[in-house]
């Protein structure tokens, strides 16, 4: 297989997680896996989350695609098992590291992207209970969280 077409591939899986993510949040964690996710809206304190076990059911599909596409010499499966770990290395990064700070890595960020997804994730944790919600997905976010930030930001130019 070209190069070219294995990374547009990758890329695209990318790009679709973010869309799968968003209805995984919105129908299964907080629909009949509540049970994990519910961990992840009302903190035990605990290192561990039952919620982190969604990193593992996304784990194994890519696992799976990447070995056998590998062994099989399907390369486009192995690309799309790239593709979700990519997303799920993302996914790591943004929403464990950068937005709840479980590792210290990063001072927070007055990046204006950084503040809309931290902004827009906010909003998804001011609801505790299963039923309600906003901004369920997380690399992406609706152009409302964006308009708040970019007020923000401004106001304070204004005052200082
Ligand atoms: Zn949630
Ligand atoms: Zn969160
Ligand atoms: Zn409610």
């Amino acid at each position: 297989m070209n190069w070219f077409i294995f990374v547009i591939i990758i890329l695209g899986t990318f790009f679709i997680m973010e869309g799968i993510t968003w209805l995984t949040h919105r129908f299964v964690m907080h629909g009949f896996l509540w049970y994990l996710h519910e961990d992840h809206h009302k903190p035990t304190g605990h290192a561990f989350e039952k919620n982190d076990a969604f990193f593992l059911i996304f784990a194994i599909p890519s696992w799976l695609c990447i070995m056998l596409g590998l062994q099989n010499e399907v390369y486009w499966a192995a690309a799309i098992g790239f593709g979700i770990a990519l997303y799920g290395l993302a996914y790591f990064i943004v929403h464990e590291v950068i937005i709840h700070q479980r590792f210290k890595w990063f001072a927070r960020s007055n990046n204006t992207y950084i503040r809309t997804i931290r902004w827009a994730h906010k909003m998804h944790h001011k609801h505790l209970d299963k039923h309600e919600g906003e901004s369920f997905g997380m690399l992406f976010v609706a152009k409302k969280y964006w308009d708040k930030v970019k007020k923000d930001k401004l106001s304070i130019n204004i005052k200082s």
